[in-house]
């Protein structure tokens, strides 16, 4: 059941998030992803658009959120310091509520690029970790084959020196064939950072929803992956309680493709809204023109809000999962 106060969010026109993507390649291949990678950097002309964008959609609102999304999107680490830069500033200056927020590998999340970041407040990151070393580094490899574990790893202790306060959300993929080395990854993050309030864990059951290179063999079926959850962090011994969220436990969640104050700008300038259905022309809704004005297909958009009509919880949560053909 959806709570009044999360409707009230994701319906208030006095907030407005911008989901980035600043370029769809990525420095990664991991061995599930959908991605095509065939979309590089935003262009100049695009960058200009979503400043545009953001200087008309301020004057109107009282709380801002930009969210970077990829591809990896410290691959284009400029486009992020300058729309970033830029839309810190104009909130600051116009007493806006502003959120910084990155979806990203951390291979290049390096302390000196993650001071800058937190210093134009960007303090939320999710970063996906698939198991411990022995895991990660089968699946989350480098396009040149090589693992990609000990970098971030090393990234995030480093970013612990930092005094200011960030939320770093641990996504920690499940599947029935990294339950142990998911286990042991969660002991290693309660002993690393298990007192510090600024990191999260957040579980994450691997599925197929793009329908493309999916694992659905590995997949586990709700009921064992809350034994599972339970079996990965009920077994520490460490002291602190466990920090684990996981999607068992977000009954009250609307994502962001449902929100009407939520809009996601590709690299190419295409508006959309899911981050998952890239290739999915159901996703393309409209475009950013060069002024910094939508034109936006209103037929395509409202599809994505079927779930304030229903009420129905799933696809408030995931409007991609019952969304028409
Ligand atoms: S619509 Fe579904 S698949 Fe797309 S971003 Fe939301 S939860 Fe993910």
């Amino acid at each position: 059941m959806v709570s009044e106060a999360s409707l009230a969010g994701a319906l208030s026109n006095r907030r407005f998030e911008l989901i980035v993507l600043p370029t769809e390649k990525c420095n990664f291949r991991c061995t599930y992803c959908y991605e095509d990678f065939q979309i590089g950097r935003m262009k100049r002309r695009t960058i200009d658009g979503i400043k545009k964008l953001i200087e008309v959609r301020v004057r109107d609102i009282d709380d801002f959120t930009l969210s970077w999304f990829g591809g990896e999107p410290l691959l284009a680490e400029g486009v992020v310091r300058e729309i970033g830069g830029f839309a810190h500033g104009l909130c600051k200056s116009s007493g806006i509520q502003f959120h910084g927020a990155l979806t990203t590998n951390a291979y290049t999340l390096q302390r000196g690029l993650f001071d800058d970041l937190v210093a134009i407040r960007h303090n939320n990151y999710q970063i996906t970790l698939d198991g411990d070393a022995e895991w990660h580094d089968r699946t989350r490899l480098l396009a040149n084959k090589t693992g990609t574990f000990d970098v971030i790893w090393k990234n995030l202790v480093d970013m612990q020196g930092l005094q200011q306060n960030f939320r770093i959300t641990l996504r920690l993929h499940v599947h029935s064939e990294n339950i142990e080395s998911v286990r042991r990854l969660y002991g290693k993050v309660q002993q690393a950072f298990g007192g510090d309030d600024r990191y999260q864990v957040f579980f994450h059951r691997v599925s197929n929803l793009s329908g493309e290179k999916g694992i659905p063999q590995t997949e586990l079926g709700f009921a064992r992956y809350q034994q599972v959850l339970a079996y990965i962090t009920g077994a520490q011994d460490v002291g602190e309680p466990p920090k684990a969220t996981s999607e068992a436990s977000l009954g009250d969640y609307i994502c962001y493709a449902a929100r009407p104050n939520s809009l996601l700008v590709r690299a190419d300038g295409r508006i959309g809204k899911c981050t998952v259905a890239l290739n999915d022309p159901r996703n393309d809704v409209g475009r950013l023109l060069d002024d910094g004005t939508l034109d936006l297909d209103q037929q395509q958009l409202q599809r994505w809000f079927e779930g304030y009509r229903t009420m129905d919880a799933r696809t408030l949560s995931c409007p991609l999962s019952t969304l028409p053909a």
